[in-house]
């Protein structure tokens, strides 16, 4: 690890960062960062047979082994070296929390640079979902969201996104969640980052998580979820990649006046603009939008923007997801009374929209979107 991380400076009101900053050094190159054909040109690069890359390719998607030791088809002589090359340590747990029974498990991560961030394993009956961070930190800087409050320290790389899967699906292959031995069936892009200002990664991890074995994990397309708070030119551009993924917009207002606070990417992009470009989503994809929309007392829930958001997404492929806002310390924004979220639900489905309220799992350890600040 070294020293040069400098902690982000916390953004002004309304301030947006679209780039990473500047650093030192880079993490560790990783095969996940890497295509199958370019992972056997690294190994013949080292004077070892080209087919080397596949197996330990195998043996980290495939058979979830990351101790080369256990690399039972590669000779033990070349294991290290191809260890080396292929599949540096890329982080280190600080912590692993607990909820639900041990259903619910939120890592915070070490990163080569000290950088920290968080991913977080769901095991529901019929799934489970991994919800891994983009960036460290963000840029987007929502007013009521706690990783927005602390700045952008960095992108993540393709593997360190990675990464974050596949130690999920190895705790799970080992049979250390509770349930016994499972696999991982969603990923949602909705942890630390907006994952379109670090496109592409996102879109080389997406890769990693459907190509099949050896090239990558070889997940449905369609358990896997990207959000966005509506950077348009990225969602058309996502569009176009042939990767039937859902896209997540993080509305959150459906009206220009508050969501230019609430989400102050929308000083870029109006609402109607960031509207259409999922609608473009759902056309070209054929998949329901998702719009997320945190639901927070006396700011965003009174009936008449119930209203205009039914009128606004009448008629479209699309269904919303309504999140009971989780506070975070000191923050003054909290959730909806009871009676003024059923009546939102309540003129959504008048209008005929498609709503449901999100399941706030993982509340108790901080782990549900808008709460990974990433604190130790
Ligand atoms: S809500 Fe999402 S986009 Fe907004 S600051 Fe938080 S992590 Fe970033």
């Amino acid at each position: 690890m070294t020293d040069d991380l400098e902690t982000p400076r916390r953004p002004e009101p309304g301030e947006l960062n679209f780039t990473s900053p500047e650093r030192r050094g880079k993490p560790p190159r990783h095969l996940a960062d890497l295509t199958a054909l370019q992972r056997r040109e690294l190994v013949a690069g080292l004077g070892l047979p080209a087919f080397r890359a596949d197996q330990v390719s195998r043996q980290y998607f495939h058979r979830l082994a990351d101790d080369p030791a256990s690399w039972s088809d590669v000779p033990a002589s070349l294991r290290d070296d191809l260890a080396a090359a292929l599949t540096p340590p890329l982080m280190s747990v600080v912590n692993e929390r607990t909820a639900d029974g041990g259903l619910t498990r939120k890592v915070l991560w070490r990163l080569f640079d000290g950088a920290l961030i968080e991913s977080v394993l769901m095991r529901y009956p019929e799934r489970v979902t991994m919800c891994v961070s983009s960036q460290a930190g963000c840029g987007m800087n929502c007013p009521f969201c706690a990783t927005g409050q602390s700045g952008l320290t960095r992108n993540l790389s393709t593997a360190e996104i990675v990464e974050q899967v596949m130690a999920g699906a190895r705790e799970l292959a080992r049979g250390e969640v509770p349930g016994g031995p499972g696999r991982v069936s969603n990923v949602v892009f909705m942890g630390m980052g907006e994952p379109m200002a670090n496109y592409d990664a996102v879109l080389s991890a997406v890769h990693r998580l459907v190509d099949k074995s050896p090239e990558g994990l070889g997940m449905s397309a369609r358990g896997i979820t990207v959000s966005t708070v509506g950077l348009v030119p990225r969602m058309r551009q996502l569009a176009t990649e042939g990767l039937p993924v859902t896209l997540a917009l993080s509305l959150h207002a459906p009206d220009d006046d508050l969501r230019d606070t609430l989400v102050p990417v929308n000083t870029r992009w109006k609402v109607a603009e960031v509207l259409d470009a999922a609608w473009e989503y759902a056309r070209t994809t054929n998949r329901r939008v998702s719009i997320e929309y945190a639901l927070i007392k006396d700011v965003n829930d009174q009936a008449w923007r119930a209203d205009l958001l039914g009128k606004r997404l009448r008629g479209k492929l699309v269904h919303v997801n309504l999140i009971p806002l989780n506070p975070t310390p000191g923050s003054k924004w909290t959730a909806s009374r009871p009676q003024d979220e059923r009546e939102f639900v309540r003129r959504l489905e008048m209008a005929g929209v498609q709503v449901t309220v999100r399941d706030t799992r993982g509340r108790e350890i901080d782990g549900a979107c808008g709460q990974l600040a990433a604190a130790e």
